[in-house]
This record gives structure tokens, C-alpha cells and sequence, in this order.
């Protein structure tokens, strides 16, 4: 018998089920079969959050009022910190009460973002693939969703001109994110200047997540979709501390830009949550302006693993760009082997896993998203039973 008062809100049911997940299930057994799992399935930095940034949390704590409910908007001084940074990283001038607002990390943000902003029935549009808050959110929020297909032939890159005249005209919002999870691909200045030029035409409002401002390598410096001009006129910037500062248990980032739309999303998270704990506010403050040679370290430390994963790889027959973002490698399967295959493939015989491409949408399918999660040794490891397990990668051979 269907019991009508235990079955979830429609909301509920239009999710695709959470990849992640699954894969925690599957990894949960192979667990228990005795293997050694080498995880590199989840984007979740393998280190700690600096020590500086430690013991700013610790002096915090000291703090009685800390212990009490933080302000709804963040404290002021994280906010002005926030503001700070964006103002030495990209020459971004930001009012801190109104263009600033701290989150719970950046998904939080994200998602209830599609709350705040669309109703059932808006047209959303989101790249295929991309990081699941992006669909998710409009997902709940009842919104429609409209998929660009991104491809290697395109170098991952949104192509405006492709999409509908009639979609361009419904469409509400745009998410998109560059350096890209999980592609890996980084955008120009010229396409974030189109990305303006297109949302003003078509009204539509970007929200743009930036989370690996940061991990850039050989000298590659990411742009901000606020340092185009107007941008503040119709778009909003994520950021998160949980990837650069390795503080993803923490749950801190932040929203920039549109003073309007950061009301909006203050207005209903003031109905949802009371803010970020302040000792974490404070760290995340110490973190924002730690000495910049720390941000290379972690660069390096990504950038070491990125190239001896690569040179790894193509020992076994994948030719895998070398990106210049992220913490991912964005990797092809063998011919004619889908996304979930070759994941499970690797996890049953190798204990290595690895994200489907299919989790970031149907245009993943195709690939594996590999995560700089692990030292070079452990890669190696990695790499090791791969050989040993006898997969490659090798071109198809026309017949
Ligand atoms: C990891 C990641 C986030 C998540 O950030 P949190 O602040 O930890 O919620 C957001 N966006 C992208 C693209 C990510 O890869």
C-alpha cells in the first residue's frame, strides 16, 4: 500500500539521483571486499586548511560573542575582506554591505540562488556538462532546464550564437563556471565580454561560479566576470574557500556583484539559516589574506601532480591535455567504452576511483574526471595497477 503522507514533494522526485552518491555505495563495498581504495572520484582537497588559518579559528573561539548567532549578512570584517580580495586580485572595487555575501559554501549559495530567482516553468540555461549545483538548484526551484552542449571540438567553451533565438528570449539565468569543473577548460576575457554583451541583449541574469580562481598553473591568471564592464548590472560571482585553502569541511564561500540579486538571496536565506558559524567567518578572513606564497604552494603542489599524472597517462596511450586550471585531469574513455563502464571498470579492477563524466550531465559521456586528490606517489600507485590491470587507451582503428 502507497502511504500518501510518506512520499516526498514533487520537487523531490524531478532530481536525477546525486552520482556521488551512488559512487559512495559502490565504493562502500569494495571497501568491505578488502580492496585499497585510491580515491580521486571527488573533488575534495586531500590537505589541511593553513596553519595561520588554523590558528585564527583557535583565537576565535576565545571570543564569547563568537559563540553566539552570527550576523544574518556575515560579519563586517569578512565582508571587507572579501571586498579586499577582489580588489587586489582583479582591480574589483565592491561595496561590502551590498555586494558581498557570505555562505555556508558555495553550493549552498548556488542553489538557493534558483530559489530565490526562478519560478516553475523559467528557462534556465546550463552547460552540459557542469557541476551538479548548477542544475540542481533550478531543478528544485521547478525551473525548465535548457542543456548547451559543450565539446572538445569547442574547446569547452559556451557557443551563444548556436543557442535558439526563442530560447534566448525565455531563457532568466545563465550559470556557468570557467576555469571549468569538470572539463578543466579556462575561457579568454573576450568570452566572458560576449558572455556580458549576450545577457544584456537577451536580459538574461549570469551567474558565474569562480570557485579555482586560484589554481592556475605556468603562470595563467583566471579572469573575474566582474572585471568586464556592466557586469554588475546583470550578473553575480561565486567563490568558495573549500578548494585553494583546503577547507571544504568547513563550509564557507561567498556571492559578489548585482546588489539586487545578493538582496534577494539574503532575503530568503535570512528565512533558511543563520549564517556562517564566526569562527569559521574569522578563519576565512585569515585565509583571504594569507601572503600570496601560499597560494603558490598549493598551485605548485596541483601543478607537480597534474604533470606526473599526464606523462603517466601517455605511457598507457591517452594523449590528456595539460590544463591550466583546476585540480582535475578531464580524461577520454577507451573507444567505445561509456563513462560508468570504465568507472567501474577501474574501481572493481584497480581500486582506483574515478567521477563518470555522465554525473555533470549527458555531454560528459565520454570521459572520466580524475581528481589531483592524492600525492605523486600514491598516483603512481594508481598508475601502476592500471598497466598492471592491462588498460589503455588506444585510438579506434578504422576497419
Ligand atoms: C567544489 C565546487 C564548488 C563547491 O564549493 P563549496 O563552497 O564547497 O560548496 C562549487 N562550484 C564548483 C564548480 C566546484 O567545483
Amino acid at each position: 500500500m502507497i502511504h500518501n503522507w510518506l512520499v516526498p514533494a514533487e520537487r523531490l522526485r524531478a532530481l536525477p539521483p546525486y552520482v556521488f552518491a551512488r559512487l559512495d555505495e559502490l565504493k562502500a563495498r569494495a571497501r568491505e571486499q578488502g580492496l585499497d581504495l585510491i580515491d580521486l572520484g571527488m573533488g575534495n582537497p586531500d590537505g589541511t586548511a593553513p596553519l595561520p588559518v588554523v590558528e585564527a579559528a583557535i583565537a576565535a573561539f576565545e571570543v564569547p560573542r563568537n559563540h553566539g548567532y552570527p550576523p544574518f549578512e556575515g560579519t563586517a570584517s569578512f565582508r571587507q575582506a572579501i571586498a579586499a580580495w577582489y580588489e587586489r586580485c582583479y582591480n574589483v572595487c565592491l561595496d561590502p554591505d551590498s555586494e558581498a555575501l557570505p555562505l555556508l559554501g558555495s553550493k549552498e549559495g548556488l542553489t538557493h540562488l534558483a530559489l530565490a530567482y526562478v519560478n516553475p516553468g523559467d528557462l534556465v540555461l546550463v552547460p552540459s556538462p557542469s557541476y551538479p549545483a548548477h542544475f540542481r538548484g533550478p531543478l528544485i526551484a521547478g525551473g525548465e532546464l535548457y542543456h548547451l552542449h559543450l565539446s572538445a571540438a569547442q574547446d569547452w567553451l559556451i557557443d551563444f550564437s548556436a543557442i535558439p533565438e526563442a530560447i534566448t528570449r525565455r531563457a532568466k539565468i545563465l550559470y556557468f563556471n570557467y576555469p571549468n569543473n569538470p572539463t578543466t577548460a579556462t575561457a579568454p576575457r573576450e568570452f566572458f565580454e560576449e558572455a556580458v554583451a549576450f545577457a544584456r541583449h537577451y536580459e538574461i541574469l549570469l551567474v558565474h561560479d569562480l570557485c579555482y580562481a586560484e589554481l592556475a598553473f605556468d603562470g595563467y591568471q583566471p579572469t573575474s566576470l566582474l572585471e568586464i564592464p556592466g557586469a554588475r548590472d546583470l550578473g553575480v560571482e561565486f567563490h568558495t574557500l573549500s578548494k585553494t585553502y583546503s577547507m571544504a569541511g568547513w563550509r564557507v564561500g561567498f556571492v559578489v556583484g548585482n546588489a539586487q540579486v545578493i538582496q534577494g538571496l539574503r532575503t530568503l536565506k535570512t528565512n533558511l539559516d543563520y549564517g556562517i558559524f564566526s569562527v569559521v567567518q574569522a578563519a576565512a578572513e585569515t585565509a583571504l589574506q594569507l601572503p600570496h606564497f601560499y597560494v603558490q604552494q598549493v598551485q605548485e603542489r596541483y601543478r607537480q601532480r597534474r604533470d606526473f599524472l599526464i606523462a603517466g597517462l601517455g605511457e598507457l596511450g591517452w594523449q590528456v591535455p595539460r590544463s591550466k586550471a583546476t585540480m582535475y585531469l578531464w580524461v577520454p574513455c577507451p573507444p567505445e567504452t561509456s563513462s560508468t563502464d570504465f568507472a567501474l571498470d577501474l574501481l572493481q579492477q584497480t581500486g582506483v576511483v574515478v567521477t563518470p563524466g555522465n554525473a555533470f550531465g549527458d555531454a560528459g559521456e565520454g570521459y572520466v574526471r580524475i581528481s589531483l586528490i592524492a600525492d605523486c606517489d600514491r598516483l603512481g600507485e594508481a598508475l601502476r595497477r592500471i598497466q598492471q590491470a592491462g588498460i589503455r587507451y588506444s585510438e579506434k582503428v578504422a576497419v
